[in-house]
């Protein structure tokens, strides 16, 4: 049995929401001349998660929509007001689906589970005024913008198991049909033209009863021979339950229905025996333009074999309507397709890249630190409370940040610039 499938991928950018800035702003009140500095926080921007959703098969709606952003956190305003954070951005994907960094193909996530999984951060919001007013700086005129957030490329990976493949000649209606079944828009196309990878579409029957339909490009002679690239398309065949395969019973083409369809299986055979022996629903389509001598020949040739015929039109909906609730009912009693192995590899916590920084001499008695992630953490610490504080230090400690310092001949008082802030070197 081959428990290969068909891999659904699609490439989006996500853009998290940036932070509020932070507002400058002065107390006022009357018979006070200058009152003291009151600039409320921003609010933090919006997270972009991702969350698992039992209802989706395919990543088609990602072919659509590429970019994702998230709501910009509110900026702060006067009277210590807190901006509003904002609400996140959260994007529903199938189960199973997989993300990975475009550029270098490493998972960011796997959304198997019923948690939502935060993807992109929203920048924090930037500190009001009003935090900087210490003893020795009583009216501070600056205040933080917020923060940028998290940009990212990802690509989304998802294995999909096509229970039903579209098999036929070029221009027989294939993808026509499965335009009219499910919500994919595969290229139509009055040539021979065959597109490279297999459109998928969900055929949704009722609740919760629904069906993944490949539209397999169209097989051309000699596709078993590996000529051209028929072979490919095969291999994609091969991971059907239930093949339709559609005939154009008007031959306008000046084609033989006969000869096809036994061209077709012909070239299944030669494949693999184990394809040729798929179940098969014969679709004998265009019947707005066949004549009806012309349908029933048809039908007698298939049944004789043993197989299900039925006179369809993908251009006027002639028997469609019902096929769904059919093709659902005829692969109730097939074997199911093995649950896939996820085939990639986790990253390991441990070659995680380290976080990185620079520190440098920059003034008699000024250093600057160049570390982008301390100063996210910077931008969430609030000066005024001990514990936040005391974080703040052990990050300082345990990136080798402070060690550094000290190898350059850092002295008490110094000045130690991170971003936009500066901080007294106190023992
Ligand atoms: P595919 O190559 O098998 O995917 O075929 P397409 O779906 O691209 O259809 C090929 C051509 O046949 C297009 O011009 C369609 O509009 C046309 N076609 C498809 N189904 C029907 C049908 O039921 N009746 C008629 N008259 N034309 C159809
Ligand atoms: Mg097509």
């Amino acid at each position: 049995m081959p428990t290969t499938n068909f891999i659904d991928t699609a490439t989006i950018w996500l853009h998290a929401g940036k932070g509020g800035d932070g507002a400058v702003s002065f107390h006022r009140e009357k018979f006070v001349a200058a009152g003291g500095p009151d600039g409320g926080d921003g609010g933090r921007g919006g997270d972009i998660l991702f969350v698992a959703d039992d209802n989706l098969s395919t990543l088609m709606d990602f072919r659509y929509k590429r970019k994702y952003t998230a709501d910009a956190g509110e900026n702060g305003r006067g009277a210590r007001q807190k901006g509003k954070d904002a609400e996140d951005l959260v994007i529903r994907v199938p189960r199973g689906t997989v993300l990975k960094q475009a550029e270098t193909g490493l998972v960011v996530a796997d959304i198997s589970g019923d948690e939502p999984v935060v993807v992109a951060r929203g920048g924090r919001g930037g500190w009001g005024n009003a935090r900087f007013a210490t003893p020795t700086r009583q009216i501070p005129r600056f205040a933080k913008p917020g923060l940028p957030g998290e940009d990212l490329h990802v690509t989304l990976e998802l294995k999909v198991i096509a229970d039903v493949g579209l098999i036929g000649f070029p221009n027989v209606g294939k993808s026509t049909l499965l335009s009219m079944i499910s919500a994919a828009r595969p290229k139509i196309a009055n040539y021979h033209f065959t597109t490279l990878t297999p459109v998928l579409g969900v055929v949704r029957v009722a609740e919760e009863q629904n069906f993944v339909c490949a539209d397999i490009p169209g097989l051309i002679e000699g596709a078993a021979e590996g000529v051209g690239l028929g072979h490919d398309f095969l291999r994609h065949v091969e991971r059907c339950r239930l093949l339709l395969h559609v005939v154009d019973v008007s031959g306008s083409e000046g084609r033989d229905p006969k000869a096809d369809f036994a061209q077709i299986n012909h070239e299944l055979a030669a494949f693999s025996a184990e394809l040729a022996r798929r179940p098969q629903i014969v679709l004998g389509n265009k019947c707005d333009i066949a004549a009806p001598e012309q349908v029933e020949a048809f039908r007698a040739f298939i049944e004789e074999q043993g197989l299900t015929f039925l006179p369809i039109s993908a251009a006027t909906r002639q028997g469609i309507d019902g096929l769904p609730a059919l093709v659902y009912r005829r692969l109730q009693d097939l074997p199911p397709v093995k649950v896939f192995e996820a085939e990639y590899v986790r990253p390991d916590p441990a070659a995680a890249p380290k976080r990185p920084f620079s520190c440098r001499r920059t003034g008699d008695r000024e250093f600057t630190v160049d570390a982008p992630w301390l100063e996210r953490i910077l931008a969430g610490t609030n000066v005024e409370d001990y514990e936040s504080l005391q974080y703040f230090q052990t990050q300082l400690g345990d990136s080798g940040i402070l060690d550094e310092l000290v190898r350059l001949g850092v002295q008490e008082d110094d000045t130690i610039k991170i971003g936009e802030y500066e901080f007294d070197y106190v023992y």
